[in-house]
């Protein structure tokens, strides 16, 4: 069912990416699946063995069919710039994944993000980046994000944007 909502545009494949987040690879993502070029960071590796331990994605790195890339120092220092202006709560995960489709599509490819996550989406907007959602019922029990302080450690619900006790700037991470 994923695979044939992935299709449905009907766009040629040949130069389509999708750049992975965690919330893709959690959902059951299947990359063997799809002809498509499939890019991750290794932060949303990291981030999805901490969640899961079968993992269907290392199986497809291991394999070749899912990449893991390195996004240009340039990409990361113009996706930072532009995330300080919004004042939106943004993982480093997620600048990278930014930067990473920012690389590719200055490289002429058309990148498309695979996510769940409402704050990766707003970032794909503001860079012009397409975005494509797995909506795959069960996702929102599986991944549950929270806010935490990166100053004293304090965890705070996702909609809190402030540590109550120090005032830092809070991260987002995937709930353990
Ligand atoms: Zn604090």
């Amino acid at each position: 069912m994923l695979v044939e909502n992935l299709h449905a545009g009907g766009a040629p494949a040949q130069k389509k990416v999708f750049v992975l987040d965690t919330s893709a690879v959690i959902s059951g993502f299947v990359p063997g699946l799809t002809t498509v070029k499939q890019v991750t960071v290794q932060e949303v590796l990291n981030e999805a063995r901490d969640l899961c331990s079968k993992l269907e994605l290392e199986t497809a790195v291991l394999a070749g069919m899912v990449e893991v890339v390195e996004p240009s120092n340039k990409a990361l220092a113009e996706v930072r710039g532009k995330v300080g202006l919004t004042g939106d709560t943004v993982s480093r995960t997620d600048i990278k994944l930014l930067a990473l489709a920012l690389d590719l599509k200055l490289a002429g490819e058309q990148p498309e993000l695979v996510t769940d996550d409402y704050a990766i989406q707003n970032l794909a907007t503001l860079f012009n980046i397409s975005y494509r959602r797995i909506a795959m019922p069960g996702i929102k029990e599986v991944l549950r994000w929270e806010r935490v302080c990166p100053a004293c450690g304090r965890k705070y619900p996702p909609s809190s944007s402030r540590c109550e006790a120090c005032g830092s700037k809070l991260v987002r991470r995937p709930k353990r």
